[in-house]
């Protein structure tokens, strides 16, 4: 089980996850929890970080920013004990939970798992902070920001447990942002391929690397919602979503006769930032000087590109990093001025990248111009746009967001009061 920010805000929602673990140990499971750090505090420890050196450096960084996980994780086992159950927390490092990689972006590699699998075999509930692991010399590392998903689903495959449920302040995954298109539909089903697309494009409800881990090592994973009353049916029952393979999506809707829909889902992202390199030298190796130094630094380039050449062998270069990384690829890239040759860098953080997203789209032909004629005929501006075998992604101004997830929302004909599959 695993528990997001807002449901472990505060003394009074902790007693809620609480019982909700309580309540299917009592149905004859062993449980392993795992826990986020209270909403708005992580964002809270970054300011802190970005503050004290604008320029981090990341291995003190996770220090600071996995210290929330460690607080929920104490509380959760404290308040499971008031309710005369058995429970006790497990950090990162006392698992342990091994990490490789650059520190705030750290991937999992092993869970060692002998001590927490007899402490659960003999009764006692485990309480796992999400976020955080063991680096291999020895020093905390995080998973990247919603990480915690992440950590659910390696000790779900670690511990060979029958599903790995994520609770979440919704009751599943939907065809948009539910608080962004009230019209957005809920998802009985959502394929691993799609439910990994969406959430590299935005759809923050499950982090990314969670999915891919989870279809690699065959992790069952149901998002439901942790706002339930006591009376609630049990996980086994309650309608979550289910991410399930494609076959068994082919199996579930020929059983019910019912059609895929050709777009999936639609998601946002406002955490990028655009930087534009005016008058890069137009010739070969130019584009390697600028990227080099981003990926040797680790940083993610996403949308590239490479504009018009002007006159006297000259480009400008336009892509698309987190915003995170926004001060950091701008201190190489200054660095790097002489060896790249380029006139100015521009930067802007007030985009968007809205993307459609949909298995669908492999046979179909038309959808990426579906999106450009209603982003269009509400003369929303598109600076940039890449697609993918499943997805069509554009860059847009970030005050349109809303406007243009809701029209394409309505032109793939997503809107509906019923539930879809
Ligand atoms: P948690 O703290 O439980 O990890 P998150 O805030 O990370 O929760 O993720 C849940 C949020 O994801 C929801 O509140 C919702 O606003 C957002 N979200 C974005 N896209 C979707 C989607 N397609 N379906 C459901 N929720 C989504
Ligand atoms: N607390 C971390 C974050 O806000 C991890 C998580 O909640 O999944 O990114
Ligand atoms: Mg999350």
């Amino acid at each position: 089980m695993k528990f997001g920010g807002t449901s472990m805000a505060g003394t009074e929602r902790i007693r809620r996850v609480a019982r909700i673990v309580r309540r299917q140990q009592a149905a004859g499971h062993e449980v392993a929890v795992v826990v986020s750090a209270m909403a708005g505090e992580t964002d809270r420890l970054v300011t802190f970080c970005r503050e004290a050196n604008p320029l981090y450096d990341p291995a003190e960084y996770d220090v600071v920013v996995a210290s929330g996980e460690q607080v929920t994780a104490g509380l959760l086992a404290l308040t499971l004990q008031a309710l005369g159950c058995r429970a006790r927390s497990w950090l990162g490092w006392q698992m342990a939970l091994h990490t490789v990689g650059a520190h705030a972006k750290a991937r999992v590699t092993s869970i060692d798992t002998a001590a927490l699998l007899a402490s659960m075999a003999a009764g006692e509930i485990a309480v796992i902070p999400g976020f955080q692991g063991l680096s291999q010399d020895g020093r905390i590392t995080t998973l990247g920001r919603g990480g915690s998903d992440t950590s659910a689903v390696a000790v779900a495959a670690a511990i060979g447990a029958d599903r790995c449920d994520i609770y979440t302040d919704v009751d599943g995954v939907y065809t948009t942002d539910p608080r962004i298109v009230a019209k957005a539909r809920k998802l009985k089903y959502v394929t691993y391929e799609e439910m990994l697309e969406l959430a590299s494009v935005g759809a923050k409800v499950l982090q990314t690397r969670s999915v891919g881990l989870a279809m690699k090592a065959g992790v069952r994973v149901q998002v439901l919602s942790s706002f339930i009353d006591d009376d609630a049916a049990p996980a086994d029952d309650i309608p979550g979503t289910m991410i399930v393979s494609d076959a068994e999506l082919d199996r579930i809707m020929k059983d019910q006769n019912m059609e895929r829909q050709l777009i999936t889902g639609i998601a946002h992202d406002k955490n990028e930032a655009k930087i534009i390199l005016t008058r890069v030298p137009d010739r070969p190796g130019a584009v390697a000087h600028i990227f080099s130094p981003l990926a040797a630094a680790a940083i993610n380039v996403d949308m590239i590109i490479q504009n018009v050449g002007r006159e006297k062998g000259e480009t400008d270069v336009t892509f698309t990093v987190p915003q995170a990384d926004l001060a950091r690829s701008q201190a190489l890239l200054e660095g790097q001025k002489g060896a790249i040759g380029f006139n100015r860098i521009i930067t802007d953080s007030k985009i968007a990248k809205i993307s459609v997203v949909g298995v669908g789209m492999k046979s179909h032909a038309g959808v990426a111009a579906t999106m450009f004629k209603a982003l269009a005929d509400r003369a929303i501006n598109i600076q940039a746009i890449s697609t993918s075998e499943i997805k069509v992604s554009v860059l847009i101004d970030e005050d349109e967001t809303e406007l243009a997830v809701r029209v394409l929302h309505t032109a793939y004909g997503l809107d509906t009061a019923s539930e879809a599959a």
